[in-house]
């Protein structure tokens, strides 16, 4: 009995191949041909593995259509596919074998409108089901989305299904939001293992950092944690891995290289680890250079648990203003006294929402608009909506005077779902409960490095593999890279 059943939805002949399949769908002959190649492989994997395999496959005789159906195929002049008995209708590339059980949707999209296949899931025991199959948007989806509602965990292999109404990308996007199926590939370790649930949060009293976009400053600071420690390091940090401590639901996190047993290989803590690292090191030195050529204001924007103010040597007069969530600030500066730890230069924490006016209380914490500044938006631009970008990237031109500077990162464009259901987003969600798909604000990005260009901004636009490299240390480029669109900005006012 295996928690985990891979379910094939209509692989057959009319939907793969031949003149039906070539007539509809838009990567017909070889985009069509590798889905099913993919599937076969899936089913295979499945077969190794004694994983639970359920073919589905679809009926759409005349008889067995209700009225909407038959009106609708009336109006769009549609001919019924996979006939019984037909040569359509049989299975593409996969044969069920002895012991597989195989389910038909007699004119039907979801596969829990075939007889017996609720009831076979729930005998065998099955918590969480893998899709593979055709199309995506349209019987994959709805049986993905039924189960859902019937407390299945969903799994969608991105390699192995493709959709014909909609693009690949849109409906495998809106499937990861509206029910958290998880976007994989077959080569993903993870396929077969039931989802794992993130540790309860609103109920269990867990404190807001450990929730939502505020457990990413957790993440980030494990990160430095491991980096201090590694013989190579490209940054310090002590006070990290205490706030990694300090959360009750992160005790299980690795502080220390030792602790990550597959080292740089492993893609969580090893390849995105070294990726805040890098990032870490670079805007250290950014912000060392602009207070040394003379801005005397540092604006960490999303600072969470950037100890900067505690770490680097700051000219006598400096300021760091530390903007974040309320609650965000509060763990911190929890952490930071248990600590004893005095900061080197001025500090101030500000708490703010930056999907509200946060400019006033800057003013209020003594900001000064006359004086050149340095800010920093260090992981932060990812999760806001793009009005939010907006609006921040405005005030900085607005408050940032002459000699002023500014890094921040971004991703360019939106995520390929190759991309979207590479590993190191699936181990996030699974090990550490932080869904960064679902964090990422979805809307089209501003470009905000134009934009200070246009203002007059001396704008230099960099990819983290730059710093890699001229550091000789830190991640190199790989296929379907979730590093390949992140973007570091330095931009200066001349
Ligand atoms: N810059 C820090 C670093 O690199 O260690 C923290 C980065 S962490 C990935 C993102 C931070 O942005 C979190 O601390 C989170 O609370 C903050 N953040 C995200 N959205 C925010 C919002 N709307 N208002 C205030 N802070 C926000």
């Amino acid at each position: 009995m295996t928690a985990t059943a891979l379910v094939v939805i209509d692989l057959q002949n009319d939907f793969c191949t031949g003149p039906a399949a070539a007539g509809r769908h838009r990567r017909a002959p070889t985009g069509l041909d590798v889905v099913a190649d993919n599937a076969v492989r899936a089913v295979a994997a499945a077969r190794s593995r004694a994983v639970e395999l359920v073919h589905v496959r679809f009926t759409g005789d005349a008889e067995h259509q209700g009225p909407s159906w038959r009106r609708r195929d009336l109006l769009l002049g549609k001919a019924p596919k996979c006939r019984e008995g037909s040569w359509g209708a049989e299975f593409h590339r996969v044969r069920p074998v002895e012991g597989e059980r195989v389910f038909t949707k007699r004119a039907r999209f979801d596969a829990f409108l075939a007889e017996g296949f609720e009831d076979h899931l729930r005998e065998k025991g099955v918590e969480h089901l893998v899709f593979a199959g055709l199309y995506t948007d349209v019987c994959v989806d709805t049986s993905a989305r039924s189960a859902f509602q019937r407390g299945f965990h969903v799994s969608v292999l991105t390699d192995c299904t493709t959709s014909l109404h909609l693009t690949d990308e849109a409906i495998l996007s809106f499937m990861s939001t509206l029910y958290g199926a998880r976007l994989m590939t077959l080569d993903d370790p993870e396929v077969w293992s039931v989802p794992a649930t993130p540790p309860e949060t609103a109920d269990s009293g867990g404190q807001v950092v450990e929730r939502g976009v505020a457990r990413t400053s957790l993440m980030v600071a494990a990160a430095r944690a491991i980096e201090t420690h590694r013989h190579d390091s490209l940054a310090r940090d002590d006070y990290a891995e205490h706030f990694v401590r300090a959360a009750g639901t992160c005790e299980n996190w690795p502080v220390r290289p030792h602790e990550v047993p597959a080292g740089d290989e492993d893609p969580l803590w090893g390849r995105l680890g070294r990726y805040f690292g890098l990032r870490t090191r670079v805007l250290d030195d950014f912000v060392q250079r602009s207070v040394h050529a003379g801005a005397r204001q540092a604006v960490l924007l999303g600072a969470g648990l950037d100890t900067r103010a505690f770490r680097l040597d700051w000219p006598r007069d400096c300021v760091v203003f530390e903007l974040d969530q309320d609650p965000v600030l509060g763990f911190k500066q929890d952490v930071l006294d248990r600590l004893g730890a005095t900061p080197r230069t001025r500090r101030v924490p500000v708490a703010v929402d930056f999907r509200q006016d946060w400019e006033t209380a800057l003013a209020a914490a003594g900001f000064d608009p006359t004086s050149p500044s340095v800010w920093l938006a260090e992981g932060l631009m990812l999760y806001l909506p793009s009005d939010a970008e907006r609006r921040l990237i405005d005030a900085v031109d607005r408050l940032g005077v002459r000699d002023s500077s500014i890094a921040f990162e971004v991703k360019l464009g939106s995520e390929s779902p190759q991309v979207r259901s590479s590993t190191v987003y699936s181990l996030a969600r699974q090990r550490i409960g932080v869904d960064l798909l679902s964090l990422f604000d979805a809307e089209p990005r501003p470009d905000s490095a134009g934009y200070l260009a246009s203002r007059g901004w001396a704008t230099e636009v960099t990819t983290p593999f730059d710093f890699a490299r001229s550091f000789g240390r830190g991640p190199e480029p790989q296929a379907d890279d979730a590093l390949a669109s992140n973007r570091w900005i330095f931009a200066t006012r001349t």
